[in-house]
């Protein structure tokens, strides 16, 4: 992930020539997902303000932040479901602002909410979903990889929080996705079934297969799973980069991403208050 934000790459990479640099950029693969200088508000309220990264293929990324910090909207914003104020998004190449939403097709997005009809089951979904994409997956092949078999063919009222999210991500997953983009995925999951999940979303990376992006108020839970960091607080961006260097950037007493998103986030309400 690149960034403008406090948090910068380790320098020890960083090409220190005009030509190396011209050499790493040409080398360096297209982005999946640009972010430049995003702001959006609703009314007088600012939820995203002045936000600007990049993913490369193959990153996981963990968007954390407090409630309220902007995640959902800055999600919602980068998958085409809400217009920035101002700024750009795009995403493999095109522009979220483009209606015909050409990288739809690419992206599989789990929301922070969602809604089942209670009466229908999962294999409903599944064969919904397959239907309105032009591309799909083996639907027996996916409902192996995540274990859905047992719940296939409940309704979705008799299921677990556990056994909804899995069915999300599913869903998410219909269309054979290069990026993935989850909202608070493990929401509200008990710890062996956060666990279970997360072995789940290993299996959907592929070891960079695909791009993943999720966000999650557990620190643990980003430093498990992610390369990357996004730390928002108040629709801005409080440090972004590869997990060792945003912890290296909190200060020597932080040790661990908790104690990184503590100091910084402390630091950033106490200010704020
Ligand atoms: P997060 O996902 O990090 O909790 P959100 O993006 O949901 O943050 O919210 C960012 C800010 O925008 C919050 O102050 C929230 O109250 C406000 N907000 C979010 N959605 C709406 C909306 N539809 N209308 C008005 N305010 C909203
Ligand atoms: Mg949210």
């Amino acid at each position: 992930m690149q960034t403008q934000a406090r948090v910068q790459h380790s320098s020890a990479f960083a090409p220190q020539h005009a030509a190396a640099a011209a050499a790493a950029a040409a080398a360096a693969p297209a982005p999946v997902v640009e972010v430049e200088h995003v702001s959006k508000r609703y009314g007088e309220r600012v939820a995203v303000s002045d936000v600007s990264f990049s993913i490369a293929p193959g990153q996981v990324v963990a968007l954390v932040g407090p409630n309220g910090a902007g995640k959902s909207t800055l999600v919602e914003i980068m998958v085409g479901l809400r217009r920035a104020d101002r700024g750009r998004v795009s995403v493999f190449g095109s522009d979220t602002a483009d209606p015909r939403r050409p990288y739809a097709a690419r992206i599989g997005v789990q929301l922070q909410q969602t809604g089942f009809f209670p009466s229908l089951t999962a294999r409903d979904y599944l064969r919904f979903f397959q239907r309105v994409y032009p591309r799909s997956v083996d639907l027996d092949q996916l409902v192996r990889e995540l274990d859905l078999g047992r719940f296939l063919d409940q309704r979705m009222n008799k299921l677990s929080g556990g056994q909804r999210q899995r069915i999300a991500l599913a869903l998410a997953l219909v269309n054979d996705p290069d990026f993935i983009i989850l909202d608070e995925p493990t929401v509200g999951l008990d710890p062996i079934a956060r666990r279970a999940f997360w072995q789940l979303l290993r299996r959907v990376h592929g070891d960079g297969a695909r791009t993943l992006l999720f966000s999650t108020h557990y620190m643990e839970e980003a430093e498990a799973l992610a390369s990357h960091v996004l730390m928002l607080a108040h629709g801005r961006i409080l440090a972004a980069g590869p997990i060792r260097d945003v912890v290296a950037a909190a200060g020597s007493a932080a040790a661990t991403l908790d104690d990184a998103y503590t100091a910084l986030v402390g630091m950033e309400q106490g200010t704020l208050v």
